[in-house]
């Protein structure tokens, strides 16, 4: 986003005007963003057999979805549904990967059945999956290091708590398993967590997947997953992907060495491909003063954006209709009737009831942790590529709530 003659616009898109076209609150994203991303990733693991597998999670919209393909990006997947929506965005099973946590045995024999590459988190589905497939269909398995990355536990899930992944003092096990049914493991999967600070913690986990990596012979790939830190404000310490791209090529080049074959380096980014790339913009429903606080209730909150209350994120704002105005301290809260607060401290150009606010860096975790609590219509999304703004969510309808509805005689 920038200001062009006192109008914040993407692409020279007016999102005044794209507010006026669809509406508020909508999700608009930028392509142009997107593909930067994918750019610096690729750059930062230059002269590496890279993939990167996005991960469908952050943001699910088919559109997206077609983007990142055309962009030379695969996909990681955690449920059937996603699996579903990738081969209808024209993903190619063989470009997409499954990562499920904690689903039946059902579902992981219907991805592998549609030749997807499968990843394994547990030993008792490791075990069916062997019993069905033997070494006829290869398979990957997802360690847990313990390591604690990032700060906040829920968004960890490299601690010994965590239900992710296998644990790595469970090698053993695994050995057994895999050599009492013959299982091909053709890939070795950490993903420890959506927050990782610095590229020695990285390293760390990524060291001790290499660690066991000899025990398995048939491998063509090792997965480390993602937790890409993004910079949610000014001065937020952000990952370093050059830095760990540097690092890494010297680790996984060693390792590939002592291995005796080039292995391929994937990676699964959601947030630090589509983060910065969407932003919410909601209109001031209300400025309301009380003797401690000026809020701004806008029309949106939890419903739409759930980050702000589930990880304490930060999200900087904007009032775009005011782009000259004197700034003031805010509130920024949503009109869910539970506590959800947007943003406090948000320092912003004087808002008016019907100014526009742009959320920013909501592109990941946005739209797809959305609900209808309280009855909400969940938000249109608006892609913005190549200068052009397309419509790829319409806003919901009260016939979208009913149609899952039925209504008993009385
Ligand atoms: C959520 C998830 C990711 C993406 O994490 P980001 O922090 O958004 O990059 C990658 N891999 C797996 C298995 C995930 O569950």
């Amino acid at each position: 986003m920038e200001i062009v003659d006192q109008r914040y616009v993407i692409q020279g898109v007016d999102l005044l005007d794209l507010t006026k076209e669809y509406g508020t609150p909508v999700y608009v994203y930028d392509a142009a963003v997107i593909a930067r991303q994918v750019g610096l990733m690729k750059e930062a693991f230059k002269g590496q057999s890279l993939r990167i597998k996005y991960a469908a999670k952050a943001l699910t919209n088919v559109s997206i979805l077609k983007l990142m393909r055309s962009l030379g990006v695969g996909v990681d997947v955690v449920s059937k549904q996603e699996l579903q929506l990738a081969l209808a965005a024209g993903y190619q099973p063989s470009e997409i990967q499954f990562t499920p946590n904690c689903v039946d045995f059902q579902e992981i024999r219907w991805a592998a059945e549609q030749q997807v590459q499968v990843t394994l988190d547990n030993i008792p589905m490791l075990e069916e999956f062997g019993k069905a497939y033997g070494a006829d269909k290869p398979c990957c398995i997802r360690f847990n290091p313990h390591i604690m990355a990032g700060g906040h536990l829920k968004i960890s899930t490299g601690h010994i708590d965590s239900k992710f992944g296998i644990s790595i003092l469970q090698l053993p096990e695994i050995l057994e398993v895999v050599k009492r049914y013959n299982i091909t493991v053709n890939g070795l999967h950490i993903h420890t967590g959506s927050d990782i600070l610095d590229t020695e913690v990285f390293l760390k986990g990524a060291g001790i997947l290499l660690g066991v990596a000899k025990n398995f012979p048939s491998l063509e790939y090792i997965d480390f997953g993602s937790g890409f830190k993004v910079s949610y404000q000014e001065g937020d310490p952000a990952t370093d992907i050059f830095d760990l791209g540097k690092q890494l090529k010297v680790v996984f080049g060693d390792f590939c060495k002592e291995y005796g074959r080039e292995l391929e380096l994937w990676f699964e980014p959601g947030k630090f491909l589509v983060s910065e790339a969407g932003m919410l913009l909601v209109n001031a429903n209300v400025v309301k003063t009380t003797p401690a606080t000026v809020f701004v209730g806008v029309d949106s909150g939890m419903n739409h954006l759930l980050r702000p209350m589930m990880y304490d994120s930060h999200h900087e704002m904007i009032n775009i209709s005011n782009p000259n105005g004197h700034t003031r301290v805010y509130a920024v809260v949503g009109y869910i009737c539970e506590t959800d607060t947007l943003g406090w401290n948000v320092t912003l150009a004087e808002v008016t009831a019907g100014n526009i606010i742009a959320i920013q860096n909501a592109g990941a975790y946005g739209f797809s942790m959305a609900s209808n609590y309280n009855s909400r219509l969940r938000p249109a999304e608006v892609l913005v590529l190549n200068g052009e703004a397309h419509l790829i969510r319409r806003r919901e309808k009260l016939d979208d709530l009913l149609s899952t509805q039925i209504e008993i005689e009385l």
